[in-house]
């Protein structure tokens, strides 16, 4: 297979880094990637970005490890498949952030970009593990505990509307399918463990 690493005139890149993510399901995007640059068009939250998806995608071939799994860019994707719709070599750059976040918390990455994004993934996980469904008066509550009280200020006139309006369920509705759930969960983190 051809070289696709680029960037080596960077002082010490860990071209382990490339291989790492090749080797993962769905790390073959840094392989197929043109740069064409159409996903960080598509991207609605790319002026948030530290690093646009493309540029992300070239720092991964350049084996910037530290940069990649620092930038807020893979904590503000908001999974929203515009990039992958119009890739034109199909690329699954959402799936490609996933990985890259999975690899981030791993690793104990906690950049101040990235901390409230990780607790907010965590808690939400939770919740589904806990109803088997998300419950968003629930997933704020406990997120707001983990990180700051306060915060949930800002958002009371909002929440309260919502509670008003009937789009906020104050109590939480386990999903009759919630121990379903829980086995997919439990397979899917077994199929995770065999794959390492
Ligand atoms: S749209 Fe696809 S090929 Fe183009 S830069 Fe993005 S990931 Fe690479
Ligand atoms: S899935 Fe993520 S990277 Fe792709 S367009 Fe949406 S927000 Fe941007």
């Amino acid at each position: 297979m051809a070289d696709i690493r680029i960037g080596v005139w960077q002082d010490q890149p860990d071209l382990k880094f490339l291989d790492e993510i090749l080797a993962m399901p769905g790390g073959e995007a840094a392989a197929a990637c043109i740069q064409c640059g159409t996903c960080s068009g598509a991207c609605p939250t790319v002026r948030d970005m530290d690093s646009s998806p493309r540029e992300i995608v070239a720092l991964v071939r350049a084996g910037y490890r530290d940069r990649v799994l620092r930038s807020n860019t893979i904590w503000m994707c908001a999974s929203c498949y515009a990039c992958y719709v119009r890739c034109p070599k199909e690329i699954k750059i959402t799936d490609f952030m996933y990985k890259l976040k999975q690899m981030a918390m791993r690793a104990g990455y906690k950049s101040p970009a990235s901390k409230r994004a990780q607790v907010l993934a965590k808690k939400f996980a939770g919740n589904i593990r806990w109803l088997g469904r998300s419950n968003e008066m629930w997933l704020l509550v406990k997120y707001f505990l983990s990180t700051n009280i306060f915060d949930a200020l800002k958002y009371a006139g909002m929440g309260l509307s919502l509670l008003a309006t009937g789009r906020l369920e104050m109590l939480p509705k386990k999903s009759k399918s919630a121990s379903e759930v829980r086995k997919i969960i439990a397979r899917s983190r077994e199929g995770e463990a065999m794959r390492q």
